[in-house]
């Protein structure tokens, strides 16, 4: 459903992507780990067309997103991204923020984005705060708010960079938990992550990127018995 082949992207002298291929099937739930700085989040912002790549090519749902003429808006209904700031309007309440992509991007009618609003906030545990601000909820509650919003526009993958990584562990739990069950629902998703465990126990396949280059693929186990040098130093030293 994703099929990233050999992609390289620099920023000025900057090379960041060097050549990073990697494939997400439908239903796969894939995790990508590594040093700050190693491309991760170029690699995603690629995928969804914030970052253009230099040369290779991506597919998404059959649609190619290097291609100068792709359709944006048919890509961004396609692929949902979700980032460690929440970027909720404060002055909407929680159902308004979610509703109002549906109503101006899908151009859904009130009733049913309301509807379809409120089967996202279920979805992620949230159906009893539909009518709360931003402000009124902990960290964790915004990002589910965050992920419902993405997960109402119906995207046939997700994109996660690092959505835990401003909270704190009680609140990452219930943000990973939501994130699990989505997966286990047969959601395709593709997230970056520094959370190895929940990575080692739930991803499908890990990818270990090193100084802009796939460096190291596998399933879970491959953190208990890394190949190379390199991903050994990493998950000892963490970043
Ligand atoms: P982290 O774990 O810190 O989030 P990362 O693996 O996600 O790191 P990227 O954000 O992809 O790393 O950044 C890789 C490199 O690209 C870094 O050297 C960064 O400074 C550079 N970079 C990223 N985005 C831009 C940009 N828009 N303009 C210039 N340089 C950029
Ligand atoms: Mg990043």
């Amino acid at each position: 459903i994703v099929k990233v082949d050999q992609i390289y992207k620099s920023f000025g002298s900057n090379q960041v992507l060097k050549g990073v291929s990697f494939e997400v099937q439908k239903g796969e739930m894939i995790a990508i780990i590594g040093a700050s700085g190693s491309g991760k989040s170029t690699a995603l912002r690629c995928i969804d067309r914030l970052e253009k790549v230099d040369s290779g090519t991506i597919d998404v749902c059959g649609m190619r997103v290097d291609d100068p003429h792709i359709d944006l808006h048919k890509l961004r209904q396609e692929v949902g991204i979700v980032f460690q700031s929440y970027n909720l309007f404060p002055h909407l309440t929680v159902q308004e923020n979610i509703m109002l992509a549906l109503r101006h991007v899908k151009q859904q009618p009130k009733a049913q984005a309301l509807t379809v609003s409120m089967a996202a906030l279920e979805q992620v545990g949230l159906g009893n705060k539909a009518d709360a601000y931003p402000e009124q909820l902990s960290g964790g509650q915004q990002q589910r708010v965050a992920i419902a919003r993405s997960l109402a526009m119906a995207p046939k993958v997700m994109l996660f960079d690092e959505v835990t990584s401003a909270l704190d562990p009680q609140l990452t739990g219930e943000v990973l938990r939501v994130m699990e069950d989505l997966a286990a629902g047969g959601m395709t998703m593709l997230l970056v992550t520094h959370e190895m465990a929940f990575a080692k126990r739930v991803a499908d396949r890990i990818i270990y990127m090193h100084q802009g280059t796939v460096w190291e693929v596998g399933p879970g186990e491959m953190l208990d018995n890394p190949k190379t040098p390199e991903l050994r130093a990493f998950l000892n030293n963490g970043l």
